[in-house]
């Protein structure tokens, strides 16, 4: 078993006092290695790719929470959208109105997170502030979709302060457009590298994989 028992305790118990939860990012790793975490209670799972997503939850027990936080081709929202949890890459108006079209067939309405661009780096996606306010507007309309708050990954970097700046960027966004914790919305960002950073600058959902699963290929 390559889960790292004592680190996985030892989060938790953190996150648990401040009320965050934990999304253990499983994606490149073995259906037994989530089997042994879900045999230690935990429910909540991150996949980045449809396939392997589709894969584990098949042979994986049925009360499992799948978050799907990667970067999500609409051709393949239909493959997900019979049991996802939480969508947390959501970084087009077209996606989303996807998103609500197969979740509407499979008679769900499904939580989404839309993705903020938030990192220095060209490479990461999301939306910027714009296309935020305009997304947020027109989901009004959707009813089979549930914008439960945002996302975002800051740059990979040692530079505390900017990786900080770009936190606060994203949770000045989270209360400007009135997500609130206490009406159980949802800021997700924070990583392995980066989680204690996140959680100070407001996030309430962090995604970890290489801490709990170790390195991946
Ligand atoms: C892979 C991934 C993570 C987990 O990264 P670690 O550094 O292994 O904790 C978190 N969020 C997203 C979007 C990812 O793709």
């Amino acid at each position: 078993m390559s889960v790292n028992v004592e680190a996985y305790h030892s989060i938790q118990q953190v996150f648990l006092k401040q009320s965050v939860t934990l999304v253990a990012v499983s994606k490149l790793k073995p259906a037994s290695d989530i089997e042994a975490l879900y045999n230690l209670g935990h429910l909540d799972f991150g996949e980045n790719y449809v396939q392997e997503l589709v894969d584990k939850q098949a042979v994986l027990p049925a009360n499992i929470n799948w978050h799907f936080i990667g970067h999500l081709q609409s051709n393949k929202v239909k493959y997900i959208a019979p049991f996802v949890h939480l969508i947390h890459g959501v970084d087009s108006l077209k996606l989303l109105q996807e998103i609500n079209k197969q979740a509407l067939k499979n008679n769900r309405v499904i939580d989404c997170l839309l993705q903020v661009h938030i990192a220095k780096e060209e490479t990461k996606f999301g939306m910027d502030a714009l296309e935020l306010s305009d997304t947020l507007v027109t989901a009004k309309q959707l009813p089979n979709v549930n914008i439960k708050g945002l996302m975002g990954m800051a740059s990979f970097s040692d530079n505390q302060e900017l990786v900080a700046t770009e936190f606060k960027y994203l949770h000045e966004l989270f209360t400007t457009h009135h997500f609130n914790v206490q009406t159980n919305a949802v800021l997700s960002m924070g990583m392995s590298a980066d989680y204690a950073l996140a959680i100070k600058s407001g996030s309430n959902m962090i995604r970890i994989g290489s801490l709990l699963f170790g390195a991946r290929q």
